[in-house]
């Protein structure tokens, strides 16, 4: 079916690089889960508004009011892509690394985290000053939930609590059984933050449905460019914590005191936590992805990319040498995200050689998720060689793998070419 699998456009499509072996070859992309490519349609709409742009929330002129109010729809806009709640807050960020960052400084008091050993950096390590349990490894979705229960269930039930997990990993792009993690959460009294940073580009996130109390993302993956995140939810702890940032913007009023020292009355809204002058253009580039998402037909895009990630499992289980990484098994649902080592080869040599000799970008390494990565391949050396991963330690050379993602706009001839030079 054509329409089923026509390809959302992308930028960088008729990209053309050199091979060590000789001649060009258009670039295939695919390593969606570091920084997608951005949606034509995602530029296209910037470079219509980008003369436009003026400064936000402050300028009486007519450029900076019809910024102003493009923000603002901006926000309204991916309300209605997260399926936000009447009360939800949309506060724009700079990613999903400092909407996390964000809500670990918004934590109450003597509040206690939950997180999974197995989740990025991202959501792994911002709590620091929390009471963090570091849950182990769960081996199928319903040891997922079990695990978490009996960590909530232990837990002093007087403080509050929050639990981060992934929707989708980006290591093995497993999907993660939120809605079920969700219900165990708020069984316990504790609350629930989704790191949407893999889920949202490919597939549908509805906060409401899925009842989880934040959501955060980045637009880079989300097919916009980089430089703007969103953390969208619950306003209470947000509206009660000190600005993330302090600054024009996030204050309503300031004044000296009789003392000498000054007053200052913050913002309620989301304004509180963006502070200074916010990436108006970024925050709109992300509204345009949300928009061309939903227009394109988002369900389209799912299955268009559930069909390449059948081909590439089935690709890739024909040859003997290569190891698919997996916690909850070889046909857990996944997007369109898969790491693997092959064996007898260095990931870095291998991820090195599908770029110079077929121009395919691919990502070797742990992935920014070292304790998962860790629990996937064991403590044995996975590959011969001095060539390390790039963000290993140094004791650690042979500890990594090779990630292939994709998504939107990815060309069937990419995924072939892959196989072909994985074959
Ligand atoms: N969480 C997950 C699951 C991710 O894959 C990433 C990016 N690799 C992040 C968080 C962090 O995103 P960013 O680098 O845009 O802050």
């Amino acid at each position: 079916d054509q329409t089923i699998c026509a390809p959302l456009p992308v930028l960088g499509a008729d990209v053309t690089i050199p091979l060590v072996t000789g001649g060009d070859v258009t670039y295939a992309a695919l390593d969606y889960a570091a920084s997608s490519p951005a949606l034509q349609r995602v530029w296209d709409d910037v470079a219509a508004y980008a003369p436009y742009y003026g400064s936000v929330h402050r300028g009486a002129g007519y450029l900076s009011q019809l910024s102003t109010d493009l923000f603002e729809t901006s926000r309204a806009t991916v309300a209605e892509f997260l399926g936000c709640r009447a009360e939800d807050q949309v506060v724009f960020t700079r990613s999903t690394t400092d909407s996390l960052n964000l809500l670990a400084a918004a934590l109450p008091a003597g509040c206690q985290v939950f997180v999974f050993e197995t989740e990025h950096h991202a959501s792994l390590l911002p709590w620091r000053d929390a009471r963090v349990t570091y849950l182990d490894a769960p081996r199928t979705p319903d040891q997922a939930v079990a695990t978490l229960e009996k960590a909530l269930a232990a837990r002093d039930p007087h403080g509050p609590a929050l639990v981060c997990v992934t929707g989708a990993s980006n290591v093995t792009g497993e999907l993660w059984p939120v809605r079920e993690l969700a219900a165990a959460a708020h069984a316990h009294g504790a609350r629930i933050v989704l790191d949407a940073a893999q889920l949202a580009p490919h597939h549908p996130v509805d906060i409401a449905e899925l009842d989880v109390d934040w959501v955060a993302f980045s637009g880079h993956k989300l097919y916009a460019p980089f430089g703007s995140g969103v953390l969208a939810g619950r306003a209470d702890w947000l509206v009660d914590a000190e600005p993330y940032l302090a600054g024009g913007g996030a204050s309503r009023k300031v004044a000296r005191r009789a003392d000498g020292g000054v007053d200052v009355e913050w913002h309620t809204t989301a304004a509180r936590h963006e502070a200074g002058s916010p990436n108006v253009i970024g925050v709109y580039s992300i509204a345009a992805a949300c928009k061309a998402l939903t227009e394109a037909g988002f369900d389209r895009l799912v299955d268009r990319e559930q069909q390449l990630v059948t081909r590439v499992r089935e690709g890739l289980a024909g040859v003997p040498e290569v190891k698919v990484l997996s916690l909850f098994g070889d046909d857990a649902p996944r997007v369109g995200v898969l790491s693997f080592v092959v064996e007898g080869w260095n990931s870095s040599h291998f991820a090195a050689a599908l770029s110079a000799e077929y121009g395919i970008g691919v990502r070797d390494g742990l992935f920014c998720a070292h304790p998962l990565v860790r629990t996937l391949l064991g403590s044995e050396p996975q590959d011969p060689g001095e060539c390390g991963a790039p963000d290993a330690a140094p004791g650690e050379r042979s500890l990594n793998a090779i990630r292939v993602s994709f998504g939107a706009g990815t060309p069937d001839e990419h995924i072939e070419r892959f196989l072909g030079a994985v074959r």
